[in-house]
């Protein structure tokens, strides 16, 4: 059998179980590491047994309804490599929207946190793409930040780690923020109706869902924005699409000083909300 033979018979099951053919090219090229031109060059060769094993093996998993990200472990963010299991919710392409409206309006030499880091793209990309800042990232699971250790390694950049829930490990050590980005759990519970299986099925609940209507997370670390920001400190959150005049609202009843701006991404679909700190 050869790659495209390979490829096409994985394509018709797929389709046979309602998924994507699509997912069976592409559950081979991220599996070998293949591009398309690596593909294209290759897919009329006899497949190696090894390869045939590893592909059979993995396209049972897709068959399941599996992520092809959890069966590869990794998936790419700003056209970088990333470690992703189950343990940690998949990057998603909106999520660079959000990364590159902070980036682009902090200052240089920052002291900023991610608050429910996951993977840890967030924190790794901000202090690969500007090396001055200082970056801690957070999550309240042990798991995820295993994994974002790991993500930290294989792009050989420096941030702090820490355990707790929303902004309390930085109370509790006294840290102090230029700079504050968070893509928190905000899925309401009643929108799993219109989710995919290979989302609810696969990724961790707890990285998606959060109580009152989605806005829980962010109510918590709002709350607390006083006791770890300085003045004029950026604030970036990435929101639900329907989530933008709610939240802002919330912020603006909280803290009538402040604007906030809902922005809306690639899609136009709101997706951001940002806010400069005063008092
Ligand atoms: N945007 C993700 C999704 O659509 C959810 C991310 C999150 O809850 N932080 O599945």
């Amino acid at each position: 059998m050869n790659y495209k033979e390979a490829v096409q018979a994985a394509a018709q099951q797929a389709t046979a179980k309602g998924y994507e053919p699509k997912r069976a090219e592409w559950l081979l090229l991220d599996l070998l590491d293949w591009s398309l031109t690596d593909y294209v060059l290759h897919m009329q060769d006899e497949m190696t047994t090894q390869h045939e094993q590893l592909y059979q093996q993995a396209v049972a998993r897709m068959l399941t309804g599996e992520p092809i990200q959890y069966i590869t472990g990794f998936q790419s963010f700003l056209g970088e490599k990333f470690n992703v299991d189950e343990r940690c919710l998949i990057p998603r392409p909106e999520t660079e929207e959000v990364l590159m409206y902070f980036l682009e309006r902090l200052p240089k030499q920052s002291v900023v946190a991610d608050i429910g880091t996951g993977s840890g793209i967030l924190a790794v990309m901000l202090k690969r793409l500007e090396p001055s800042l200082k970056v801690y990232a957070s999550d309240l699971y042990e798991g995820p930040l295993e994994i974002a250790q790991s993500n930290a390694k294989l792009h050989q950049t420096e941030i702090t780690l820490m355990q707790g829930s929303d902004l309390e490990p930085y109370i509790e050590q006294g840290i102090r923020l230029d700079g504050l980005i968070s893509n928190p759990p905000y899925i309401d519970e009643s929108e799993s109706v219109d989710m995919t299986d290979t989302v609810l099925d696969y990724e961790p609940h707890q990285a998606l869902f959060a109580k009152e209507h989605g806005l829980a997370i962010y109510r918590a670390i709002v709350e607390k924005l006083p006791q770890v920001l300085n003045d004029q400190a950026l604030v970036v959150f990435e929101i639900g699409y329907n989530q933008g005049a709610v939240l802002k609202q919330m912020i603006e009843t909280m803290y009538p000083q402040l604007k906030v701006d809902v922005i809306a991404d690639i899609n136009q679909n709101d997706r951001i909300v940002a806010f400069k700190w005063s008092e």
